[in-house]
């Protein structure tokens, strides 16, 4: 009983404002794994944004942060986003040096909408290093 409650205030709190543009499923995976639903390796986490390791990874380190506001894509971020943005990305770097990967070179990427690549429709940074890194990317 008390779980379901809390289950509906939590997909609640995770639907997306009125004005986004694009729907935001508040089932996808990210969503989900903000809920606690599912569970992830986390490596970092503040009032903003969590941070953990992708479950497929694409080099030998390679971490995802995500905001915990329900924003589906990149270009969904509207103008009161900007510090949220800034903050994704100084969290990016907060890691990698947490993960002492800052200094041997990272990358950074955000694939935004399908024709891009992205699959999981919660706005997400990926940080991957570990190995070389061609250019341009595929
Ligand atoms: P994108 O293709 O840019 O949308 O990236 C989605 C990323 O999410 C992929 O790299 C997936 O491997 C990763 N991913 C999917 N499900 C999970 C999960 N449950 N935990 C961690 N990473 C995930």
């Amino acid at each position: 009983m008390r779980r379901s409650i809390l289950r509906r205030t939590c997909a609640r709190r995770f639907r997306a404002p009125p004005n986004h543009p694009v729907n935001y499923d508040a089932s996808n995976v990210f969503a989900r794994i903000l809920r606690r639903e599912i569970p992830a390796r986390l490596l970092h986490e503040d009032h903003q944004c969590v941070a953990f390791a992708d479950v497929a990874p694409q080099a030998p380190v390679h971490f995802l942060v995500i905001p915990k506001r329900a924003i589906a894509r990149l270009a969904d971020a509207d103008e009161s986003d900007k510090a949220l943005l800034g903050h994704l990305l100084w969290a990016a770097a907060e890691v990698a040096k947490k993960l002492g990967i800052a200094n041997d070179g990272f990358r950074v990427v955000i694939n935004n909408g399908s024709n891009a690549g992205q699959s999981v429709f919660h706005l997400h940074v990926h940080v991957l290093a570990g190995r070389s890194f061609g250019w341009p990317p595929g």
